[in-house]
């Protein structure tokens, strides 16, 4: 759980000077921490994944859907179950940014020991726990309330979004913002008010957010809107939906999945193995294609969450010259990765990477492997944007509170998590962090399994799947586009076996593609990196494209005949990767191709992009029924009687 210290906030002009103080005992926690774990083996493989729901209001008579702010309700009552039941809590929950959200765990980590094959009957576990920890929750609803799986609300920042009502204050708020209240922040914690306050006062504007609309043929062209507010006024663009506030971007819902590796290095394996595939799952995966009650031409929530939370002045950014700041900085606090950091990964770190030289060269004169003390100095460069008076001073040997400070609240694809002094249990871990919520269960818990099955092919096959960073970094904005899945194409590695990989592996990828032999089986080995990658479809990336690259799903797909595994699970698998599999082809939708579709297909849709009220309420009804297995969405996940049996009526089984 990221920092969720409780004391007193302090303000942007109190935090700033303390921003050293915290940054340097926050490297010293590093180093004290890393050379007291630097040789931890952990036996286990454990995993979990974190969902974040939103709270939904139904208004019947005025057949509206607003975002419920009872959050801090729930939260009390599941602490207090958290307190009584402690460690045989079944699910956790946690607060998010947005009152109208909440975060959902296992109540431990799935997991066990590499060759125990228990591993895959956990994959069972995955979907029951997302059932019982909604049905949790429901339980606590009235009727008209819903816990849905929905990345982006569709008409958050409209007039009238919230329930209760909330009355707009831009001159008193913490984000300015002339659409999102205060009291959809969550309250229950000072944390997120204050970040979003000290990241407005940090950049001393309020954040400027401006997404490509969705053109159809009665949107006004160009499309601008009218503010009377000197600060939208200058931040608008043509023919984008302009936002101003955090929570646009941290009011939207993802889905995380950490891992535990055994050791230190085969964490930073993880890290940098599961880097390029961030834009692919992410697309994959694509849920939002609605912002602000328009429809957008991106699918994914990536970039306007990336801009909500940019604290970067116009210095930093570039527009004015450098007089008080240290560092140009070429991206938001919330982005892609900037850098690999494993051995074999540091060969493809292509784009400059920004750092601090005095932190780099006091981890690396204390024995912190380069790479490490590379990625965790270019961490550092960012201000901490939240502090508290009670947490200043701190045992810098026991503690790891500074360094958490700015370790959470850099937001990227990928974050590399140290073992907390504090819990003994807990190892070296990685967290993928790209994956937009899904609608059922069965979605979420098929993407989760996806990637778990796939740390387990890198590992086992010693997988190379490193493209220069650069190369992920356009697959990033790739992946968001409308209809990535099917309209776009991806760097990708051509070969992915190594020099290192066990004759298995060959003889898989053999098997995997079978017209594939020579490309693949010859010259498996590839030591030019330009050479190295080539642009696929990803339909080609996760099924294969004959003669050029095998698949990941056809190797997952050997991989899992080499395991044994009791029937039921199997099935499951089988599902879930026909699933994924679909996807890829086109067959069934993403949740944002579905939801653009049934928008443009409402009868209360004028061709102009906007989503109104009328459609919300009944987009959100709708997913509801999917939810709680009233109706079946074939566009979604099919129609075959195995899936029919599983989804229908799910809840009553
Ligand atoms: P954060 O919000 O900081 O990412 P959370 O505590 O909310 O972290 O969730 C992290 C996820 O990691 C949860 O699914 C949890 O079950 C899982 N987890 C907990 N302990 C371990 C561990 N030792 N190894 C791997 N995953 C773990
Ligand atoms: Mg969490
Ligand atoms: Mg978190
Ligand atoms: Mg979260
Ligand atoms: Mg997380």
């Amino acid at each position: 759980m990221g920092l969720l210290t409780l004391g007193q906030p302090l303000t942007w002009n109190e935090t700033r000077k303390y921003a050293e103080h915290v940054r340097e005992h926050g490297i010293i926690q590093f180093i004290n921490s890393y050379h007291k774990l630097k040789d931890r083996q952990d036996e286990y493989l454990k995993w979990g994944d974190e969902i974040e729901y939103m709270l939904i209001k139904f208004d019947k008579k005025q057949q509206r859907a607003r975002v419920c702010l009872k959050a801090g309700e729930l939260l009390s009552i599941m602490d207090e179950r958290e307190k009584k039941e402690g460690n045989s809590r079944i699910c956790l929950w946690r607060p998010e940014f947005g009152a109208f959200m909440i975060e959902g765990t296992p109540g431990s980590p799935y997991g066990a020991s590499d060759l125990d094959l228990t591993l895959l009957s956990n994959f069972n576990e995955v979907e029951k726990n997302m059932k019982i920890r909604r049905q949790e929750i429901e339980a606590l609803l009235s009727p008209d309330e819903a816990l849905l799986c929905v990345t982006s609300f569709p008409r958050l920042g409209c007039p009238d979004f919230t329930w209760p009502q909330a009355q707009l204050d831009p001159a008193k708020s913490v984000t300015g913002s002339i659409f999102f209240p205060d009291e959809a922040i969550f309250g229950g914690h000072p944390r997120f008010r204050t970040l979003a306050q000290n990241i407005r006062h940090r950049r001393k504007r309020r954040v400027i957010i401006n997404i490509p609309i969705y053109r159809d043929i009665k949107t006004p062209d160009p499309f601008i809107e009218e503010f009377n507010d000197e600060e939208a006024k200058e931040a608008i663009k043509a023919d984008h939906v302009y936002m101003d506030a955090m929570g646009f971007g941290m009011g939207c819902c993802c889905l995380q999945v950490t891992f535990q590796a055994s050791n230190l290095d085969e964490a930073r394996i993880l890290y940098d193995q599961l880097t390029p595939l961030c834009p692919i799952m992410m697309a994959l995966s694509a849920a939002s294609p609605i912002q602000r009650g328009y429809l957008c031409d991106l699918d994914c929530r990536w970039s306007v969450i990336s801009q909500a939370v940019d604290d970067r002045t116009k210095e930093e950014l570039g527009e004015e010259p450098m007089k008080f700041c240290k560092f140009r900085i070429n991206k938001s606090r919330y982005d892609s990765i900037d850098s690999y950091i494993s051995a074999d990964g540091d060969k493809y770190n292509d784009i400059p990477l920004i750092y601090d030289q005095v932190y780099y060269d006091k981890m690396v004169k204390s024995g912190v492997d380069p790479l490490i003390a590379k990625h965790i100095a270019h961490l550092f460069i960012r201000d901490p944007v939240t502090l508290y008076r009670e947490k200043l001073d701190q045992d810098d040997e026991n503690d790891m509170d500074h360094f958490e400070n700015i370790q959470s609240t850099n937001w990227q694809t990928m974050r590399f998590k140290p073992p907390p002094p504090s819990s003994p249990g807990i190892g070296w871990r990685v967290e993928f962090r790209p994956m937009e919520v899904q609608i059922t269960e069965f979605e979420n818990a098929a993407l989760v399994v996806f990637i778990v099955l796939l740390t387990r092919i890198i590992l086992t096959y010693r997988l190379n799947l490193l493209l220069p960073i650069s190369k992920v970094d356009e697959n990033m904005k790739e992946a968001q586009k409308r209809d990535a899945v099917q309209r776009c194409r991806f760097w990708f590695r051509k070969r992915i076996i190594t020099q290192t990989s066990p004759p298995e592996a060959s003889a898989c990828l053999r098997a995997a593609s079978t017209n594939d032999i020579k490309n693949c089986d010859e010259d498996i080995i590839d030591n030019d990196i330009d050479e190295s990658c080539v642009l696929l479809t990803i339909d080609e990336i996760i099924n294969g494209k004959s003669g050029m690259f095998p698949g990941l799903m056809p190797l997952l797909r050997h991989y899992l005949l080499s395991v044994e595994i009791d029937a039921e699970t199997h099935c499951t698998i089988n599902q879930y990767l026909n699933l994924i599999s679909c996807r890829a082809s086109g067959k069934y939708l993403t949740p944002a191709q579905w939801i653009r579709k049934f928008v443009q297909n409402h009868s209360d849709y004028k061709k102009d992009s906007v989503v109104s009220d009328k459609i919300n309420y009944d987009l959100l009804k709708t997913i509801k029924k999917i939810t709680k297995g009233k109706i079946l969405c074939e566009d979604l996940v099919g129609d075959s009687s195995y899936i029919k049996d599983r989804l229908l009526n799910g809840d009553a089984k």
